[in-house]
């Protein structure tokens, strides 16, 4: 693991996830931007010191020198970081989960793409809310027509814990809001990118024509990065998009939301019940589809972890994105091309998209908020 080290955000969550299931063993790192701490908090969870390195570089170096060496690296460390320390991992032979955004431009994550598709190994992304089996059972529900047409996507991930500038006293915030390590956007990147990773894997059809957004930085000193976002998105084939971002939804806890209405039913999802999936047919009353049920579809229940009526939650949602990964590696290394054809998780691809959807909302922001060829 690079990153994730002591008081980091997300850190916790990705060993979490991905020791679970014992998809992946965590034995080497270099887990903080001050060695010593990272050092420490390597030892601290059960590391040998040896394989507790001063940095990411140190420790592929470190790591391909041993017969047991890693095969597989999370990179959670800030934005700006992820291009050099995924293309040095690849490089480097080996498999790696990233976090998002997977960098900073298209032309870098396509690099990245292609390095990793040269070399035969695995590039997933952390988007770690699309495990959920409610995503698949809505997933499933499209392709087999329940909305009927899908006309409209409706996402949004806006909550409120920046109303003020709270990274004044938090180095954690503060990065986020400086584009020398954020990149070219806060919360379209930051937040937005989930929603829209999740709308792909439940309408895979839906392809971006063109787009406009329009940013805003309710607290100044974040300009040129927005803390509010919203987005328009025409798809190809009729169907219109709406994405709403944020940080300043004062009150709100995360408000992430995935609402797809099509001509005969809508679903919505809401990563704060992520047990629950709403199906609403027009004329009839709402019905709340539960997590676990015989009734859903079987790619629902496919990773399912406990029996129903106790809540799965943010870990198992992420445990399945891990074991996905996992799943992938092993194919990789065993030239394995049906199972892979068969597994989807976030990919280099979905990571190319993100920052795709970003770059041109960015495009079209800048440019005062007009129409622009998504490209
Ligand atoms: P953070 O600032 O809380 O923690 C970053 C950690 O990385 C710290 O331990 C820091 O010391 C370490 N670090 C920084 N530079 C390093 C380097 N060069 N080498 C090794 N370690 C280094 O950040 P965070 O909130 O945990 O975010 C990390 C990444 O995770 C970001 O890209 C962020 O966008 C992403 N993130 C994703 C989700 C999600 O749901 N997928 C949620 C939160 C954060």
């Amino acid at each position: 693991m690079v990153g994730g080290g002591r008081g980091s955000q997300i850190g916790y969550i990705h060993r979490s996830a991905a020791m679970r299931d014992r998809s992946f063993d965590l034995v080497a790192g270099a887990f903080d931007i001050d060695p010593a701490r990272g050092a420490a908090f390597g030892a601290g969870l059960g590391l040998d010191p040896e394989r507790c390195y001063r940095d990411h570089e140190a420790l592929f170096a470190g790591e391909a020198a041993r017969t047991d060496g890693v095969e597989a690296v999370s990179i959670a460390t800030p934005n700006n970081t992820h291009y050099a320390i995924a293309r040095a991992a690849l490089e480097h032979g080996l498999h790696v989960v990233c976090e998002k955004p997977l960098c900073f431009t298209v032309a870098e994550a396509e690099e990245l793409q292609r390095l990793a598709h040269g070399r035969g190994r695995v590039l997933g992304v952390a988007y770690g809310y699309s495990g959920y089996g409610t995503i698949e059972q809505a997933r499933a529900m499209v392709a087999a027509g329940e909305l009927g047409e899908v006309r409209l996507v409706n996402l949004q991930f806006a909550h409120g814990f920046h109303s003020a500038p709270v990274e004044e006293d938090n180095p954690a915030i503060r990065w986020r809001v400086d584009p020398r390590f954020a990149g070219p956007s806060y919360v379209l990147g930051d937040l937005a990118t989930h929603p829209l990773y999740i709308s792909e894997v439940i309408c895979p059809d839906l392809k971006i024509g063109r787009l406009m957004c329009a940013r805003q930085s309710f607290v100044a000193s974040r300009a040129p990065l927005e803390d509010n976002a919203v987005t328009l998105m025409e798809y190809e084939g009729g169907a219109f998009g709406t994405v709403w971002t944020s940080a300043v939804n004062a009150g709100a806890i995360h408000s992430q939301k995935v609402r797809i209405v099509g001509s005969r039913a809508s679903l919505e999802w809401w990563d704060e019940r992520p047990n629950q999936l709403s199906f609403e047919v027009q004329g009839e009353p709402v019905r709340v589809l539960e997590r676990g049920m015989p009734y859903l579809h079987p790619e629902a229940l496919a990773e399912d972890h406990i029996s129903v009526g106790h809540a799965e939650g943010l870990f198992e949602s992420w445990t399945n994105i891990y074991g996905r990964f996992a799943a992938a590696m092993r194919a990789t290394g065993r030239g394995d091309a049906a199972t892979l054809a068969g597994l989807r998780y976030p990919d280099a691809a979905a990571g190319v998209a993100g920052v795709r959807w970003v770059e041109n909302c960015v495009r079209s922001a800048d440019a005062g908020g007009v129409w622009v060829d998504y490209r």
